[in-house]
């Protein structure tokens, strides 16, 4: 029986999680879970699966919780209890699913502390990749993308990486695929959170209409994989059914296809090196619209490139779009910038933010802070 904890429980990759570890009551146990301050869903989580600990980052939502939660339920606040949860000696797997930077110290923690760390939370290796992947070595935590593309990837690798020459990421290519780039100024967040292949929560839908997702899965798999940036393509995919290809040298390619559905990547990192059932639908390939392969637009979705030169630059760059990105997407969904307005303020600030290395986790969380602070005044100069 394997411990659980599920940082990020009420969100999409969250839920999903309890779906597969719910088919599996004999090999996993829920532990611990995490939200902001969803404190009414966490309430129902709580009655469902009987953890242990449920952590709300919001100080008010936890008071709520405390009165409500079943007995047997210790509720706790803030971010050293996330950090505890996700190394308690009691954790087996840690899932990292918290979206943005605040997914960092918590993922850090499972990283440091000898877990298996299922990996949605991307955002926390653009932030501070080489101290996450260092930290995972020393203590021997296993690092298990659950990032669809990653998963394809690691999956793919199994055999081991010699011969490997490149990897394709494949983009749906998102709501705005076929949008005319001149129509794009008038974009809104409802549009840009509609995704056609993925249900996702709101930040992540953002990116993936901007190209951003795809973005940060490049440095993403920079890291993981340790490979260069001109090793790591991408190549659009409407459909959503193949999840990535690796390119051997003698010609071969390997690719993982299923249905778009995140069930499949979370089961195997819950199950790895094995597998089990996860609820996903079997993919009949006669059934489904042809599979479509084109290169991204470049000129049209400029994120995708940002990511690239950050990438190219390294040092604390990621880590200063990360957060650009992350400030200039909050500000899209409150409506105070445009949907085009979004790379602008990332470029800016890329521009002007000062190049640091970061070789401590402090480093990376006061790059992300100065980062933010630029994107902000940017944001804030273009709107006067
Ligand atoms: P979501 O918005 O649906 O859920 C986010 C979760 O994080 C919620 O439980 C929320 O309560 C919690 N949270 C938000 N802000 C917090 C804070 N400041 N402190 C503590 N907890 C906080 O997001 P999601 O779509 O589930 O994505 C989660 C992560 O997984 C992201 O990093 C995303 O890039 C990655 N991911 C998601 C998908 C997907 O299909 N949804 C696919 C691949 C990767
Ligand atoms: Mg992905």
């Amino acid at each position: 029986m394997k411990n659980i904890a599920i940082l990020g429980a009420t969100g999409s990759i969250g839920i999903n999680t309890l779906d597969v570890i719910s088919r599996h009551p004999d090999k996993y146990n829920v532990f611990a879970l995490s939200a902001n301050n969803s404190w009414e869903k966490m309430e129902k989580l709580c009655i469902k699966h009987m953890p242990e600990f449920a952590v709300m980052a919001n100080e008010d939502a936890a008071e709520s919780l405390r009165k409500v939660v079943p007995n047997g339920v210790t509720v706790l606040q803030g971010e050293g209890a996330l950090n505890a949860i996700a190394s308690h000696q009691n954790t087996d797997f840690v899932m990292a699913a918290i979206v943005g930077s605040a997914g960092l110290p918590s993922t850090f923690a499972a990283a440091s502390s000898g877990k298996r760390l299922m990996l949605a939370n991307k955002e926390s290796l653009v932030l501070g990749g080489n101290l996450l992947i260092n930290a995972a070595k020393i203590s021997g935590a296993e690092l298990i993308p659950v990032d669809s593309e990653h998963s394809a990837i690691f999956q793919c690798l199994q055999g081991g990486k010699e011969g490997l020459n490149k990897i394709q990421l494949t983009a749906s290519g998102g709501p705005f695929l076929q949008t005319p780039s001149a129509e794009l100024s008038k974009a809104t967040p409802k549009e840009a959170c509609n995704h056609p292949k993925w249900k996702m929560g709101r930040k992540i839908s953002v990116d993936s209409a901007t190209l951003m997702n795809k973005g940060l899965e490049v440095i993403e798999a920079h890291f993981l994989f340790q490979l260069s940036p001109s090793q790591i393509e991408v190549v659009i995919h409407p459909q959503s059914i193949i999840h990535s290809f690796v390119y051997f040298d003698d010609g071969s390619v390997l690719s993982q296809l299923g249905m778009p559905d995140m069930r499949s990547a979370i089961s195997y990192a819950l199950s790895y090196p094995s597998r089990q059932t996860s609820g996903v639908e079997a993919l009949d390939l006669t059934k489904q619209a042809p599979l479509e392969f084109l290169p991204p637009d470049m000129d049209k979705f400029k994120c995708l490139g940002l990511a690239y030169d950050a990438l190219e630059k390294g040092k604390s760059a990621p880590g200063t779009l990360n957060a650009a990105n992350e400030v200039a997407v909050e500000a899209f969904l409150n409506k105070n910038i445009g949907f085009l307005d979004i790379s602008t303020a990332i470029e800016k600030t890329l521009a002007i933010a000062p190049i640091s290395t970061l070789d401590t986790i402090a480093r990376v969380v006061e790059n992300d802070r100065l980062s933010r602070q630029i994107t902000q005044s940017v944001i804030e100069q273009s709107l006067l």
